[in-house]
């Protein structure tokens, strides 16, 4: 199987590296020209639990130096999906596929402008990484990664990729209802990244005043409203598995939190907005996501 990774930032770079140390030709395609170029000068490096190794893995800026895949990985920030579905439909092979395990709700959708949703495959990850120069990650997280088809039925095409990641020691799981998995992803980003993006606390402390916890649930419970009147099978304990993941990555700043720290622009649109977006095709209400995403929409708008 021949894989091209369109978006070789921290998620990207991981799983390209991980697919490549098990033996599958990988190629990663990034717009970052610096980080390209230490990969291939001096491998990728993988900081894990204080260590670091490296990865021989090739990259490149250069889309057309790049033949057809069997599978493109889609690991580009939620803002640029529209830009990397176009780059994945050219580098895919007609029988390929493209999978997606970025945050945030709407990337498959906006794929699917560009690639035969029967062609797409959606999912979630709790590995994690972080960028720590041009050429260098940290690994810092390990966890179950959920994949299933978007649309129609082939689902051996999900579980010969599956088969692919688990050699490669990326557990992976296929699942027949894909959306209810993303959205309950989706759900967790909305009740702690907004709150700790806007407030410079980390996850933990969301839960430390009553006002913090009462602000998530009300949030956690209108995206819980909006994925249920679409039909999406959601957990009745939803706030309290927010609270759960705020306490286990208690010590953690939130991806969003991050992208502000950095004043970058963040996936806001694709999370609480998502929400915000989805309501509306409803008729619902949901002001507090809308609150959310006009505070961080402002924000970022006036970084300095
Ligand atoms: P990142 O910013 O480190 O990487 C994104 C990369 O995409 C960058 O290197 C950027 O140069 C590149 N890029 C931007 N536009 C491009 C284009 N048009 N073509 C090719 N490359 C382009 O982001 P990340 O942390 O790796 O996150 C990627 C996605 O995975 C996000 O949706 C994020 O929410 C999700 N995710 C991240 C983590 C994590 O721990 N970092 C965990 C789970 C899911």
């Amino acid at each position: 199987m021949k894989i091209t990774v369109v978006g070789a930032g921290a998620m990207g770079s991981l799983f390209g590296a991980l697919l490549s140390e098990s033996g599958i030709s990988v190629r990663l395609y990034d717009i970052w020209a610096e980080h390209v170029k230490a990969i291939n000068e001096n491998g990728l490096g993988i900081e894990l639990d204080g260590k670091t190794r490296s990865v021989n893995v090739k990259a490149t800026t250069d889309k057309k130096t790049i033949g057809k895949a069997d599978l493109a990985i889609i690991f580009v920030k939620s803002t640029r999906t529209g830009d990397a579905a176009r780059v994945a439909s050219e580098l895919v092979s007609s029988t390929g596929f493209v999978l997606t395990l970025q945050n945030g709700m709407g990337n498959a959708d906006i794929i699917a402008e560009v690639i035969d949703p029967g062609r797409i495959i959606a999912g979630t990850t709790s590995h994690g990484a972080t960028m720590l120069e041009p050429g260098l990650i940290r690994h810092a997280g390990i966890g179950p990664t959920l994949i299933g088809m978007w649309s129609g039925d082939e689902k051996a095409a999900a579980q010969s990729i599956a088969d692919v990641f688990n050699k490669a020691g990326i557990a992976t799981e296929t699942m027949d209802d894909i959306r209810s998995v993303v959205w309950k992803k989706l759900i967790i980003n909305v009740g702690i990244n907004a709150i700790t993006a806007l407030t410079a606390i980390k996850n933990g402390q969301i839960l430390d005043l009553s006002s913090t916890r009462a602000l998530v649930h009300a949030a956690v419970e209108e995206a819980m409203e909006v994925a249920r009147t679409h039909g999406i099978k959601i957990p009745d304990d939803m706030v309290e598995h927010v609270f759960q993941v705020a306490e286990a990555t208690g010590a953690n700043r939130s991806s969003m939190g991050q992208d502000v720290d950095n004043k970058r622009q963040t996936e806001i649109g694709a999370i609480n907005g998502a929400v915000v977006k989805e309501a509306q095709k409803l008729g619902l209400n949901v002001p507090v996501n809308q609150t959310l995403t006009t505070l961080l929409e402002t924000l970022q708008a006036h970084y300095s």
